[in-house]
């Protein structure tokens, strides 16, 4: 039922020279206003007061009218005529039980209504909230001069006041989340959109480790910790897989991209609470080890070189053993990171020559 109604309300104006959410602020504020004057036909009916009643009615009929309207292409008649309606409404009512009942708090919702739905020029608009002042001036003016038609006591007009305040407060509410509604939303798409930018610019498409350009972020973000005292110990190490273009050129890319997705995966739990993997480029994976040393690092390396040779691929009948070289270095403050990159890719190098499957350090 309620799912209905929504869908009724926020249902889009079938022009497109029309917009959906002007037509949506009507419905809701013509709504609340329809319940308004129904409050206000059963108090006037209670009361037997033929004249108050009347213009409920009145009030009423023009809101059932002008909803039906919204759904005809005629939001701008609409947006017009509920703000002429409800100017009626607070001159004829202001006569009727004069200046205690905050009906002028209407006021205030067609001045936001002008600004909202906003069909009018600025300067237009500017003399329209001109006018809507000095009409609330001279009303009051004018009912202190000449009084009222049904004169109400001190608990009536508390009724009233609770009554105005209740039903301009809802329609303020609802015009002022309506409107701010899109806004919002098109800031939450922008904060995920950056969020996926930021994803594709740090991350390996392939394996989803960081990128070479997130590796050196987290590199330098970790080399000021170090010179500010926070980290004992930052080590670098590159790991190349050995002899990886056999398996391209034996098995096909595809599966040399499992094998990278596979190894990827391993490194990422290895480095858990150790610091970070990332993708260095090609075949060749970079290790960063933060508040743990050289030797500590080569110690925890070799594990995850056994782990490597343990490893079963298997393609068809074949089974697949990957080795890989790994050359190590400790960052240290004489040097800046990229000599230390450098001097653990010269040990991967060195590793290379000295027949593989071997860490240098
Ligand atoms: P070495 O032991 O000396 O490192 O020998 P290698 O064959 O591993 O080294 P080489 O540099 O000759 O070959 C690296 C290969 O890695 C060549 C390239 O096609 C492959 N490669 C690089 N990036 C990718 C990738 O994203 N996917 C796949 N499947 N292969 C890749
Ligand atoms: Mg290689
Ligand atoms: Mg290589």
């Amino acid at each position: 039922m309620w799912r209905r109604v929504r869908e009724i309300i926020l249902q889009d104006v079938n022009n497109e020279n029309e917009i959906k959410m002007y037509a949506v602020i009507l419905r809701m504020n013509l709504l609340a206003m329809f319940l308004y004057y129904v409050i206000v036909l059963a108090s006037a009916l209670v009361a037997s007061r033929q004249g108050a009643g009347i213009v409920a009615a009145l009030g009423a009929a023009v809101c059932v009218g002008l909803l039906y309207d919204t759904y005809q292409n005629k939001t701008r008649f609409v947006a017009f005529t509920f703000n002429i309606s409800i100017t009626l409404l607070v001159l004829l009512y202001a006569l009727m039980y004069g200046n205690q009942t905050y009906i002028y708090n209407f006021l205030y919702i067609q001045i936001v209504l002008l600004y909202a739905v906003d069909y009018l020029s600025a300067k237009k608009k500017v003399v329209c909230v001109a006018l809507l002042v000095a009409f609330r001036l001279w009303l009051f003016y004018h009912i202190e001069k000449s009084g009222v038609v049904y004169a109400i006591g001190l608990h009536e007009s508390v009724f009233w006041q609770v009554l105005h305040i209740i039903t301009t407060c809802t329609m303020l509410v609802t015009i002022v989340s309506i409107s701010t509604q899109d806004f919002r939303e098109m800031q939450e798409k922008l904060v995920s959109y950056n969020q996926k930018l930021k994803n594709i610019a740090s991350n390996d498409p392939l394996t989803g480790l960081r990128n070479r350009r997130s590796a050196m972020e987290y590199i330098g973000e970790k080399v000021r910790k170090y010179q500010a005292g926070d980290c004992s110990a930052l080590t670098i190490a590159i790991g190349d897989i050995d002899f990886f273009k056999r398996i391209n050129d034996t098995y096909g890319h595809n599966y040399g991209d499992v094998v990278l997705k596979t190894l990827a995966d391993l490194f990422r739990s290895f480095m858990e609470g150790k610091g970070q993997a990332a993708r260095w480029g090609g075949e060749e994976f970079l290790f960063i080890f933060y508040n743990i040393n050289g030797d500590e690092a080569s110690c925890m390396l070799s594990e995850l070189r056994q782990s490597i040779r343990h490893m079963e691929f298997r393609m068809g009948a074949d089974l697949i053993k990957i080795t890989m070289t790994f050359g190590v270095a400790e960052y240290d403050l004489r040097n800046s990171t990229d000599t230390t990159i450098n001097e653990a890719d010269q040990k991967l190098y060195t590793g290379k020559e000295k027949g593989r499957d071997i860490i240098i350090y």
